[in-house]
């Protein structure tokens, strides 16, 4: 037997009906933050990502599905191809590709899609898995900068959990400064380490030379306590930086959206400058973190763009609807009723209320006239049906229905017009 490959799954109903209701609900949030959608490919050039997320990171050095892609003609040429393991870089790239910038105002993009990365596979971690996220990014002028929009994406985002019903939640809110002040701390980071990083893993024995930030974000159990003991950035940020961070922080608390710092937290990406997020949520074990974001004000010169600040966030969706399902327990947009053809001929007038009904937005079923209504009326409970209506010779010549509750078990005769409404009370 073929079976989906490690790390990958099938999205089935009724878990389905869950995923839609989540991006259906999204899409109304960002619509109303006057966000657009983007679409970048699903692959992209590997040095994309080496250079936007970063060498060190852990998605770059052991997680992304890479292969050569070969040349099919003179006029290609062999490259090394990826699988998008993130999305903001991919955006970014096609901000500055289309130039998006020039017509000076902030783009408010967002996206929902597959990711890629090849971790070990678990609850809540997948090699395929889905994000929601979004950017706000554009040229300084129009105020990419301002900690206004880091406190606009974080309120955006409590919206966005509110209105898909996620309760629970923590935001941790940390500061990694920017390129000005990081490299006291990531000294100060290198003395620590110095005389402790013999006991550690072998992951930060080389961190703490290339890249003493990413020592922060080690998971193993050991080396925590090494951790905990580490200098805090919050004594590095120099003024710019603290000034900023104190600006969303006070945005936040007027809008009343719950935070805690963590000073522990500098994410998972190189790109990250100032802000950094995460919210985390208790039903989901070990792999606790639903979202992840932060700031990115040089990433867009990074990749040889213009200068073009940014901020943005990405959703794990397979974790969100984890998280939905643990406090869900009513079915999505049930099934209204189920109609049931009595005898030789009924189908085409039970197909045409049916429509009727589908039309008027009621979601129904349909049997068969062939079928036992024993066997009908059992399959209308199993499709969790709350009506069952009767559609028979005499039905049709009175054009009244016989409805009966599944529920309830009352049974009632419906004249034909009145039907939706009866249906939709
Ligand atoms: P983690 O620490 O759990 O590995 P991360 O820091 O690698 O997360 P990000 O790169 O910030 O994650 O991605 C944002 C969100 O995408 C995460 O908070 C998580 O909800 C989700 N996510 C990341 N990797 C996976 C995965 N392999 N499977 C499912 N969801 C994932
Ligand atoms: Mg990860």
């Amino acid at each position: 037997m073929i079976k989906a490959v490690r790390g990958t799954r099938d999205l089935l109903p009724p878990d389905t009906a869950l995923w839609n209701f989540v991006e259906r609900k999204v899409r109304e949030v960002f619509a109303r933050y006057n966000y657009q959608e983007i679409r970048t490919p699903v692959f992209e050039s590997t040095e994309l990502f080496a250079r936007g997320v970063g060498e060190e990171t852990d998605i770059v050095s052991k997680e992304m599905f890479t292969w050569e892609d070969k040349a099919r003609a003179a006029s290609e040429k062999t490259q090394t191809l990826t699988l998008r393991p993130e999305n903001t870089a991919g955006v970014v790239r096609a901000y500055i590709e289309h130039e998006l910038g020039r017509s000076g105002l902030l783009q408010k993009l967002y996206y929902i899609g597959p990711q890629f990365r090849r971790e070990r596979p678990q609850k809540g971690r997948y090699r395929q898995f889905y994000q929601i996220g979004a950017e706000v990014i554009g040229p300084q002028s129009a105020g990419s900068e301002l900690p206004i929009r880091d406190a606009e994406v974080l309120d955006m985002l409590t919206a966005l959990l509110n209105a898909v019903g996620l309760k629970g939640w923590t935001l941790f809110l940390n500061s990694v400064g920017c390129p000005n002040c990081r490299p006291s701390y990531n000294q100060a980071l290198r003395e620590a380490l110095e005389g402790i990083k013999d006991q550690m893993c072998g992951d930060c024995q080389r961190r703490a030379e290339t890249n003493p930030l990413r020592v922060l974000d080690c998971k193993a159990p050991a080396d925590q306590p090494f951790i905990e003991k580490l200098p805090k950035i919050a004594d590095y940020l120099d003024e710019p930086c603290r000034k900023h961070f104190a600006e969303v922080r006070a945005m936040l608390d007027a809008l009343e959206v719950p935070y805690e710092v963590n000073e522990r937290m500098v994410r998972g990406l190189d790109y990250y400058t100032r802000t950094t997020f995460e919210f985390t949520h208790g039903e989901l074990g070990s792999q606790s973190a639903v979202l992840g974001g932060g700031r990115y004000d040089g990433l867009s010169e990074q990749l040889g763009g213009p200068k073009a600040p940014g901020i943005g966030f990405a959703i794990g969706e397979d974790r969100l609807v984890l998280a939905l399902q643990a406090q869900q327990t009513e079915a999505l947009a049930p099934l209204k009723a189920f109609v049931i053809p009595l005898g030789a001929g009924m189908n085409r007038h039970a197909l045409k209320l049916a429509k009727e009904l589908r039309a008027a937005g009621v979601a129904v079923d349909v049997s068969d006239e062939s079928f036992r209504l024993k066997k009908s009326f059992e399959t209308a409970e199993k499709l969790g049906a709350t009506y069952a209506i009767l559609v028979g010779e005499n039905e049709v010549q009175a054009s009244a229905f016989a409805v009966k509750n599944l529920k309830s078990g009352e049974q009632t005769t419906v004249a034909g017009e009145e039907l939706q409404e009866y249906l939709k009370r």
